[in-house]
């Protein structure tokens, strides 16, 4: 059996605990064949020549038949390839926010510099029948680096954030580049079908692709294979988190202390494409237009601190103090404050008992991949008096769970009209929609999505084979 090789800007240390649910799958699907999972150490090294970290070392550990490597990244090399074209150009761009992209061209021949730097000390550790699976934006090129070193091995591609209309990705300078390179791989997996159709588009309009078949594209001279597979969480990890002490205390105290109020919550990286401001206004709208909820309906909002380097990051950060502020100082009461807002990382351990404690969840991005939170509410929640998951069409999760209230998050009004739906609904029919999210969750979990996208791999025709 071949052996899996997992490539990944930042890796996890099997020897860490407190790992989510895509590390743990991916860490057992490592296991299942043996395995080498590599990329970045997470550290940064300053060279002498202010070079490129290139004559390092690997940074090896083995345990059991699972090898982590990893290396380090100069610091020229981090602000160019990480916080420069990943952070600055792709992850704006890929959720729509052009005017928060900065095409510096310093920062796209630092990413190419980058992910030629992957490709060399990744071609060290390979075997000729190792099976490659590279995730994410930060690594495109990868495969086209590796091939161009005579890399002859199947290789996959996961992208985990959303894949815009043609008319987006084309605004990226090297957009051509990005997207020819994908076409170095022998599969490249989205996450939902609205990615696919967009990838597909681009392609036909902008490289006269043609589609031979259900997700087989042809263009550049390869044929390509491209497919959505939803990412999911670990259902029978997170049940285990609701009941274990600290699930159950958290569930606890959060049931006594909110027991004359309606709880909502929010759980999310502080990032723009999480529509935060917007998810404010929609409450504020809320408590204007059905004041049975003032004194009553309250928001947690966790915005756990993301990226705090990145100048967009510090202006929504401040949109939030700001809006908070706001709406206590207009709504509060003595005994009651409408929002908490916590700008803190919450413990993955202590999250499954607030889910299970809160009446609605307002999942809201303006754009997301997939954005496990959804799931994970459902997962906690008791299928005996289920809460509600409100949940905004574009997040790549909207195409499985149809039976959340699927909101448009510009849309306030809309958006507070739903929220009340949410919190008046009937216990018959939350306990009917509840029973079929779950079992989606369940069904295509991330143990389904890792076997499923590695078969799909196994089972492509190779692009080498289509060459010779
Ligand atoms: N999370 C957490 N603590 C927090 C906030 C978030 O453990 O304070 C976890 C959350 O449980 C989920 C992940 O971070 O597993 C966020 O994943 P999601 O797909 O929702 O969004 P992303 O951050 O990947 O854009």
């Amino acid at each position: 059996m071949s052996r899996l090789v997992v490539v990944s800007n930042r890796t996890s240390d099997p020897r860490k605990t407190a790992a989510g649910g895509l590390a743990v799958a991916l860490r057992e699907s490592l296991e299942q064949t043996g395995g080498v999972w590599f990329g970045w150490s997470g550290k940064l090294r300053e060279m002498v020549d202010g070079g490129t970290v290139d004559q390092n070392d690997l940074h090896v550990h083995t345990t059991g038949n699972v090898t982590l490597a990893t290396f380090d990244l100069s610091p020229e090399d981090h602000d160019t390839y990480y916080l420069g074209y990943s952070n600055g150009v792709l992850w704006p761009v890929c959720h729509y926010r052009l005017d928060l992209a900065n095409f510096d061209t310093r920062f796209a021949k630092g990413y190419r510099r980058v992910n030629q730097l992957f490709a060399r000390k990744l071609l060290t550790l390979l075997k000729p029948d190792d099976i490659i699976w590279v995730h994410d934006y930060h690594l495109i090129p990868l495969a086209a680096e590796l091939r161009s070193a005579g890399c002859n091995n199947r290789i996959g591609f996961f992208l985990h954030i959303p894949m815009p209309p043609p008319l987006i990705m084309a605004a990226i300078p090297e957009h051509e580049w990005l997207m020819r390179s994908l076409f170095a791989y022998d599969l490249v997996g989205f996450q939902a079908e609205s990615d696919v159709t967009h990838f597909t588009h681009y392609v036909e309009s902008e490289a006269r692709a043609v589609c031979l078949g259900p997700n087989h594209l042809r263009a550049f001279d390869r044929t390509l294979q491209v497919g959505a597979y939803p990412i999911g969480i670990d259902v029978d990890e997170f049940v285990r988190l609701a009941q274990a002490k600290e699930g159950r205390d958290m569930f606890a105290r959060m049931r006594e202390e909110y027991s004359r109020r309606r709880l909502l919550l929010g759980v999310d990286r502080l990032d723009y494409s999480k529509g935060l401001p917007h998810r404010i206004h929609a409450f504020r709208q809320l408590l204007e237009r059905y004041p049975e909820n003032r004194d009553s309906a309250t928001l947690i909002q966790i915005a756990s601190p993301s990226r705090e380097d990145v100048g967009a990051y510090d202006d929504l950060r401040r949109e939030m103090d700001s809006l908070c502020g706001a709406i206590n100082g207009d709504f509060g009461e003595l005994d009651w404050m409408p929002v908490r807002y916590i700008h803190r990382n919450v413990a993955r351990k202590r999250l499954p008992g607030l889910y299970r404690a809160s009446r609605v969840a307002l999942v809201t991005p303006l754009r997301d991949g997939m954005n496990l939170v959804a799931k994970e509410f459902i997962a906690a929640q008791d299928p005996a008096d289920p809460g509600m998951l409100v949940l905004s069409r574009f997040a790549g999760a909207a195409e499985q769970l149809k039976e959340a209230l699927l909101v448009n998050p510009y849309d306030t009004q809309g958006t507070a009209d739903a929220i009340q739906r949410a919190l008046v609904m009937p216990l018959a029919e939350r306990i009917d929609r509840h029973s079929a999210l779950l079992n989606r969750v369940r069904e295509q979990d991330v143990h389904w999505w890792s076997r499923t996208f590695l078969k799909a791999l196994a089972e492509v025709e190779p692009v080498l084979a289509q060459m010779s």
